[in-house]
């Protein structure tokens, strides 16, 4: 665990009280409902989520990546669907601050602690491999002419302005931010997605889209580059959430265990119960491990895409793991549909495909490895 600031201990603090009270009460109704309840949205932005990792200079409050990703971890813990969409806008800021125009981002950022923004890569060819992309930008003038359609985007609906990668060429890609109110943008299907039930992640259409030249993000041909620090950025949070899942698993499993008797012990004094304890809580501690590790070197300003990459793959799939020992713990009543575990294998399954495949990142830690040591 890394040591927090005062600033970071305090904002902790105040984080997993408000995850406490506002958000875990609802996590039923969140993934039943697949929508986020009792104004949830709204008391993310009134109380200031939206603007947290956002430079004081747009009106956020500019808080680092380590206090960034202990905030996802935290909101996790009480529902991870309303964890994944501030991730999806905070990779989006990111990469807003890392390569946006300043005229840009004076327009666009002051506006980002109250409305979404989300970024979008997949579209129906494919999310793995970026260069069967059909979408595109057409130079004409002073200004670009987009058309496309993407797809399996988080926050898709909910976000208003959307960071898209498209084609400027054959070989050459580029990103562009777009918004809702633009004429020729048009929402498309809501994905109906087993987990993560509470955030909306949809379709957009993109008809003759025309924007003015500082809405090109980096240079013309960088889109690759800034879709890899994208990935990069998300992975760190996803570790995160991966973590926070972890967390209520075993909070949930810890807790039916001590209460839960067989004859005339707990289930706690079973050792075949007390393997499955012990290997949750390890999952928990290494994942929040790396996700912490991957966040210190992102501030540090060394490399992390690897650290990031191995927090989400191993996160993910523990996540997955833990909550089948929960549900096997809970055996009978973690089958139901009306207690919590079944959700959290189902939210945490996601994470083994958004932000890139597990089999990818193997791929990416691989070729990381390689080029460090060959
Ligand atoms: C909950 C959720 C949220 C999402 N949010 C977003 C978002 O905000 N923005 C966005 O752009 N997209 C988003 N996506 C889409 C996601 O990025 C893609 O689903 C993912 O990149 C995989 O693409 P695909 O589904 O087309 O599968 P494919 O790329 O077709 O892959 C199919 C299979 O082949 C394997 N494979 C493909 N290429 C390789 C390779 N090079 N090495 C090893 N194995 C490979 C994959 O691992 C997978 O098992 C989201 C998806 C989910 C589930």
């Amino acid at each position: 665990m890394v040591d927090l600031t005062a600033a970071q201990l305090m904002l902790h603090q105040m984080v997993r009280e408000f995850s406490e009270k506002e958000i875990r009460p609802n996590d039923m109704a969140i993934d039943q409902q697949r929508f986020f309840v009792n104004g949830i949205y709204q008391k993310l932005i009134d109380n200031g989520f939206l603007g947290l990792m956002l430079p004081e200079q747009y009106g956020g409050a500019g808080f680092d990546a380590i206090a960034t990703a202990q905030t996802i971890y935290d909101l996790a813990v009480g529902n991870a669907s309303v964890a994944v969409t501030l991730e999806g806008h905070y990779k989006t800021l990111d990469q807003l601050l890392k390569y946006g125009q300043p005229s840009l981002l004076e327009r666009y950022l002051p506006s980002a602690n109250q409305r979404i923004f989300a970024f979008s890569m997949t579209e129906p060819s494919g999310g793995s491999d970026h260069s069967t992309l059909g979408s595109t930008a057409v130079r004409q003038g002073e200004n670009w002419v987009l058309n496309g359609n993407k797809i399996m985007i988080t926050n898709g609906g909910l976000a208003e302005v959307y960071c898209v990668l498209v084609k400027t060429a054959p070989e050459e890609f580029s990103v562009f931010l777009i918004d809702q109110n633009m004429p020729g943008f048009k929402f498309g299907k809501r994905e109906n997605f087993l987990g993560l039930t509470g955030t909306p992640i949809a379709e957009i259409f993109m008809e003759n889209i025309v924007v003015p030249a500082d809405h090109l993000l980096g240079k013309v041909g960088q889109g690759h580059e800034i879709g890899d620090s994208a990935h990069a950025d998300a992975r760190i949070l996803m570790g995160a959430v991966a973590a926070g899942i972890i967390e209520h698993e075993l909070e949930i499993a810890v807790a039916y265990a001590y209460q839960r008797k067989s004859g005339q012990f707990r289930l706690t004094e079973l050792q075949a119960i007390q393997r499955k304890l012990a290997d949750i809580a390890l999952a928990k501690e290494t994942t929040t491990l790396l996700y912490q590790e991957a966040a210190a070197l992102k501030q540090q300003r060394r490399p992390y895409a690897e650290v990031a990459a191995m927090a989400k793959t191993h996160g993910s799939r523990q996540a997955v793991r833990a909550g089948d020992d929960a549900l096997q713990i809970l055996a009978g009543y973690g089958y139901s549909l009306d207690y919590p575990v079944e959700h959290l294998i189902r939210d945490a399954r996601a994470l083994e495909i958004a932000e890139g495949t597990v089999e990818k990142m193997r791929g990416e830690i691989t070729k990381l490895e390689v080029a460090t040591r060959i």
